[in-house]
């Protein structure tokens, strides 16, 4: 059902209406408005009478004008929809009879031409008169074409000038919206400037190559065999030849602009297939192919992976089964992040395996594509990137985009301090709020020039050339993001770069700095570095997220007669926590065949089924295990006797507040338990089945879906749909090694 037949009309915003120019946009704009009440009277004008008697008989208009003078004089809104050439005629033939109060629009694909063309009738532009231009439209022409529905859920971009009358700009919009658009606004130049090149070249392209290729001996063939790509590609070649004519001589300045920058890269591609260059090659197109997702990522503000997805899910989990088998959960995320970054700046090629694409792997493949560097992928967890070494990097074009990611934010921050060239990083609305002056205030002390906004926070802007010194930093808290940044300036930097932390953090990137060979120290409290050196690619195989094994080492210590391998665990010191917290409990885990992988220790944890006991958790376990916190209370609602938690307030800022969502679950299923307010004391015992809430929170959720193995009733899991994001196939290896768990949308 269309919306005018489902939306009673509205009160008229404009009593009379003129539209000049009945074709494919004004006439579907008076029908637009006719149908969902928005003028009381459309009044048409066309320099053809037949397309104003067909206007009348298809109920475009209410009144056909003998002539433009004549159809604007008492109107309160005046839309001039004719090409953009025609635009000076019909503008000379109504001077003399446009209402003083009227407001006068277009609709025309080039905004400058009209204001001069207002300019050179009136000698000035007038309060009430608006540009504008629906981004919508087709390949047809008309009267016949017209469609009420042409404008809804497109876009109508507005030029309003500095002298525009707020009541009469306000009219206008809520028209649009009322023609079911959304309206923006923007300076006439800009207008110009981005539709030269996101519709007038293309068109030209389109335009060009159809005729090219019309030209050709065997021209018949190629159209015959034109496959469905050239045909999509080519449609707009179809479009309205004096309407094209018209944008191109309007728009000149800035479609010349957007020709000559596309005529140069053009010829680069020509140099690259003649130099049989295929890595220049290679570069455009992979660039290009992630280019389209990534604009539409920044035209919305969206972060690259959409963690709130609003099609809820819920678990259901049966009570009982079994946990055997031979699996291997997914890469970390962390790691694959920095695979990226290293990789690109490493000498030669690295080859990621097992990567999971967070927030911050692809953001940060985004930014680096943007410097120039070549990635494939990522496809199933494989990465190829063609690293630049550390001084290959070359300007981006533009800000650097970094969706939602934090972390790639501040990462990025060290590395282009050091960089020759100027950079700008921004992100979506969120990461627009948070502060980043704890890394912008220790690179200045290094020798950075960075700027950041009110109140520290993005965009920051840098300013590269700069000659960075090392430095002997303690970080005033502990943060894995801060000394990462930290050290990747200090690549660059001259002399030492030593970061003290206060307390134990992630150490990904020393760790993965020495795998890629370029020396990090560490002792104790200490991360240290010297600037210049290589870092040199390789293969990397990203070990599997122990966070994410976490569920199953729970699961099959719980679960009488289970027997589980899990492959290529990342077994990293500063994140075994939940090893050596389900040990204390008396586990059965053991580590085998354990190695390093670029610079990383990963292992095969056998885990069998043993008889847990509650323990008081010792406070030095806390951080090491801090994610791990949630699954960790189903181990002890599982084991003979207390186990008591202290020292996690840190809990309670997680995704949802950990300790009283699980507190909550726990009392659902049965569960002794005390709440305090830095952690839980939780009495095992046997427990029920329920209806639970996860809060949205994915480690909550698939907490509860091991709960289920002892529950003696069934568990239904509600708000689970964020677990796609962070454990992809959760299910699907869940009920692989024995889990009866399925998920429902709601
Ligand atoms: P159209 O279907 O060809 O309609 C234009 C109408 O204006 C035709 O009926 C034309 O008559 C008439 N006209 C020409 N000169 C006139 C004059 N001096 N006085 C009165 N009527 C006159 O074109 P359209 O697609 O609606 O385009 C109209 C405007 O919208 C253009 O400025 C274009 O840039 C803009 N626009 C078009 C699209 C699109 O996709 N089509 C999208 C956004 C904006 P004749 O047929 O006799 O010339």
């Amino acid at each position: 059902m269309s919306i005018s037949e489902s939306s009673p009309p509205v009160t008229p915003l404009y009593g009379r209406m003129a539209v000049i120019g009945l074709g494919l946009i004004g006439g579907s704009l008076a029908m637009a408005a006719r149908h969902r009440g928005l003028a009381t009277t459309v009044v048409g004008f066309d320099r053809r009478d037949s397309e104003m008697h067909q206007g009348l008989a298809l109920g475009v208009i209410d009144e056909a004008a003998t002539s433009a003078a004549s159809a604007v004089a008492n109107a309160d809104l005046v839309v001039i929809a004719v090409p953009v050439q025609a635009t000076d005629a019909v503008l000379a033939s109504i001077r003399d009879s446009l209402p003083e109060n009227a407001t006068l629009t277009d609709v025309g694909s080039v905004k400058g031409s009209f204001i001069t063309s207002v300019v050179q009738i009136w000698g000035e532009v007038g309060p009430r008169v608006i540009p504008g231009h629906p981004i919508a439209g087709s390949e047809k022409s008309g009267v016949a074409s017209s469609n009420p529905e042409l404008f809804a859920a497109h876009k109508v971009i507005l030029t309003p000038g500095l002298n525009t009358d707020p009541g009469a700009l306000a009219r206008l919009t809520e028209f649009w919206r009322g023609c079911g658009s959304e309206v923006l606004s923007m300076s006439v130049s800009h207008h110009d400037q981005v539709l030269a090149a996101t519709s007038h070249l293309p068109h030209l392209i389109a335009f060009s190559l159809v005729d090219t290729l019309a030209g050709e001996k065997d021209n018949q063939d190629i159209f015959r065999y034109a496959a469905g790509g050239f045909r999509d590609f080519t449609r707009i070649a179809a479009s309205d030849p004096v309407m094209w004519r018209d944008i191109f001589l309007a728009n000149k300045t800035a479609v010349l602009a957007s020709l000559d920058h596309f005529t140069r890269d053009l010829a680069h591609l020509r140099e690259a297939i003649d130099g049989d260059d295929g890595a220049a090659l290679q570069q455009v197109f992979t660039r290009a192919k992630a280019a389209r997702d990534h604009f539409s990522k920044i035209l919305s503000g969206q972060a690259y992976l959409n963690t709130m997805t609003t099609q809820q899910t819920r678990f259901r989990a049966s009570p009982g089964g079994t946990v055997q088998g031979d699996i291997r959960v997914p890469g970390d995320k962390s790691i694959s992040h920095r695979s990226i970054m290293l990789g690109a700046l490493a000498e030669g090629i690295t080859e990621v395996e097992g990567f999971l694409e967070g927030e911050d792997s692809l953001a940060t493949v985004q930014a680096f594509r943007d410097m120039g560097v070549t990635i494939e992928g990522p496809d199933q967890g494989y990465v190829r990137i063609h690293g630049v070494g550390l001084h290959g990097l070359k300007p981006p074009r533009g800000p650097l985009y970094l969706g939602n990611s934090g972390t790639a934010m501040r990462l990025f921050a060290g590395l282009l301090a050091a960089q020759p060239f100027d950079s700008e990083l921004t992100g979506d609305a969120s990461l627009s709020r948070r502060p980043m002056e704890r890394v912008a205030a220790p690179l200045r002390t290094m020798g950075a020039v960075i700027e950041s906004q009110e109140g520290g926070c993005p965009p920051l802007r840098i300013q590269g050339g700069q000659a960075l010194k090392g430095i002997d930093y303690l970080l005033p808290v502990a943060s894995a993001q801060v000394k990462s940044c930290l050290l990747l300036a200090g690549l660059y930097a001259q002399g030492e770069t030593v970061i003290t932390e206060p307390a134990p953090t992630r150490d990904h990137t020393e760790r993965m700095l020495n795998g890629f060979g370029f020396p990090v120290t560490r002792e104790g409290a200490k991360a240290r570095l010297s600037g210049g050196g290589k870092l040199t690619g390789g293969a990397i195989d990203v070990p599997a997220d122990i966070s994410s094994a976490a569920f199953f080492l729970v699961a099959a210590s719980i679960t009488p007669g289970a027997d589980l391998w899990l492959r290529h665990v990342g077994v990293n010191p500063t994140r075994v926590g939940v090893i050596s917290i389900l040990k204390l409990m008396g586990a059965d885990i053991t580590l085998h065949n354990q190695r390093e992988v670029g610079g990383e220790p990963v292992a095969d944890l056998h885990v069998r089924s043993a008889p847990l006991t509650g323990i008081t958790i010792p406070e030095d376990q806390v951080p090491l295990a801090i994610d791990e916190f949630p699954v960790l209370f189903i181990a002890a609602a599982n084991a003979s006797g207390d186990t008591l938690l202290t020292g996690a307030e840190e809990l309670r800022v997680k995704e949802s507040d950990r300790i009283q969502v699980m507190a909550d679950g726990l009392a659902t299923l049965g569960v002794t338990h005390t709440v305090t307010a830095d952690g839980i004391r939780i009495t095992g015992g046997g427990y029920g089945g329920g209806t639970v809430n996860s809060h949205g929170d994915h480690r909550i959720a698939m907490a509860f879906a091991v709960a289920a193995l002892r529950a003696t009733g069934e568990i239904t899991i509600e708000d689970c749909a964020n677990v796609a994001t962070s454990f992809p196939d959760f299910i699907a290896l869940a009920t692989q090694v024995g889990f009866q768990l399925k998920e429902e949308s709601v």
